[in-house]
């Protein structure tokens, strides 16, 4: 029996049963494979990292699209960087007034994703709201002239071609594109394994924004506890928003959520102890 043993850390690992294999190569960018697990349904790895999983991308997908786009209140146009599985865009394109811009490296992700793991994009590649991209996000947020009023990267860990969404540039040059009062929400990896990511991004995305933060969820796939979504904004308003506000924002947007609610999103700002203490000493 065949199975993965993901390659994130060195002295931990989990190992999932590869029950069918449905697409793996060595696309232009990255090692890419998906392949069907009894538990978890489609599984998609990226250089050896699990992505995203059928059971559970509802959780990440769910708490990254609306979380900045209901504190926000008014989002007309957004850019997501990274996320070829389809999984944000198709949530983001769940608000029937947004506009959506993707811009992610890898043409194959993409291509293999609406082929292999079509539940996650559901037909969001063909939504005439969205505009896709093949490129870099670093040099689409260097290169563009173009504003947005919420910014998500959706991006593999800091290693490969994701390395560089994680860099004080790149914050400050994604805040160049957000319209004032704008928000930026990135994957921040899971900071009980990966302090110096929680660290290095509170570090470099504060130096760029007046209100530098983190919300949480827990994703069962991406284990070791909590996953972080590092949350910058001049706005320092926004991470509070009353609950009232984001319910009646919620309801108007006539949203049905599988994890997402307004007091999940707000209770999502509460972080623990330990990294409350990393981030004033880290
Ligand atoms: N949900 C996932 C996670 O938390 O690990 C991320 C999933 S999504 C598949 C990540 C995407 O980021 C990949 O498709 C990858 O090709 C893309 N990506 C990595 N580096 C990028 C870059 N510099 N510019 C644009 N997209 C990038």
């Amino acid at each position: 029996m065949k199975h993965f043993k993901e390659t994130l850390y060195d002295a931990v690992c989990q190992e999932f049963r590869i029950d069918k294999i449905y697409f793996e190569s060595k696309t232009e960018h990255q090692h890419l494979m998906i392949f069907h697990n009894a538990q978890l349904g489609r599984v998609m790895t990226l250089d050896g990292v699990v992505q995203t999983t059928e059971a559970d991308e509802f959780i990440y997908h769910e708490m990254m699209a609306h979380v900045p786009i209901l504190a926000h209140g008014k989002v007309k146009k957004l850019l997501i960087i990274g996320g070829g599985d389809g999984g944000m865009l198709r949530e983001v394109l769940r608000h029937a007034d947004i506009e959506v811009t993707q811009v992610e490296i890898d043409q194959a992700v993409i291509d293999m994703s609406i082929q292999y793991l079509p539940n996650h994009s559901q037909g969001a590649y063909a939504n005439p709201r969205a505009t896709i991209v093949i490129g870099d996000g670093m040099d689409f947020v260097r290169n563009s002239d173009e504003k947005f009023d919420v910014i998500i990267s959706d991006s593999t860990d800091p290693i490969g071609p994701g390395e560089v969404l994680f860099s004080e540039d790149f914050y400050a040059l994604a805040k160049a594109r957000l319209t004032e009062g704008g928000i930026i929400a990135t994957q921040n990896g899971v900071p009980f394994f990966q302090q110096d990511e929680l660290i290095n991004t509170h570090k470099r995305m504060g130096m760029h924004f007046n209100d530098t933060t983190f919300y949480s969820a827990a994703i069962p796939t991406y284990y070791g506890g909590i996953m972080t979504f590092a949350w910058g904004t001049d706005n320092i308003k926004l991470r509070q928003t009353p609950l009232a506000t984001l319910e009646q924002r919620f309801q108007a947007a006539g949203i049905k959520t599988r994890y997402y609610n307004p007091a999940i999103h707000q209770a999502a700002f509460a972080l623990p102890q330990y990294l409350l203490d990393t981030l004033a000493t880290g």
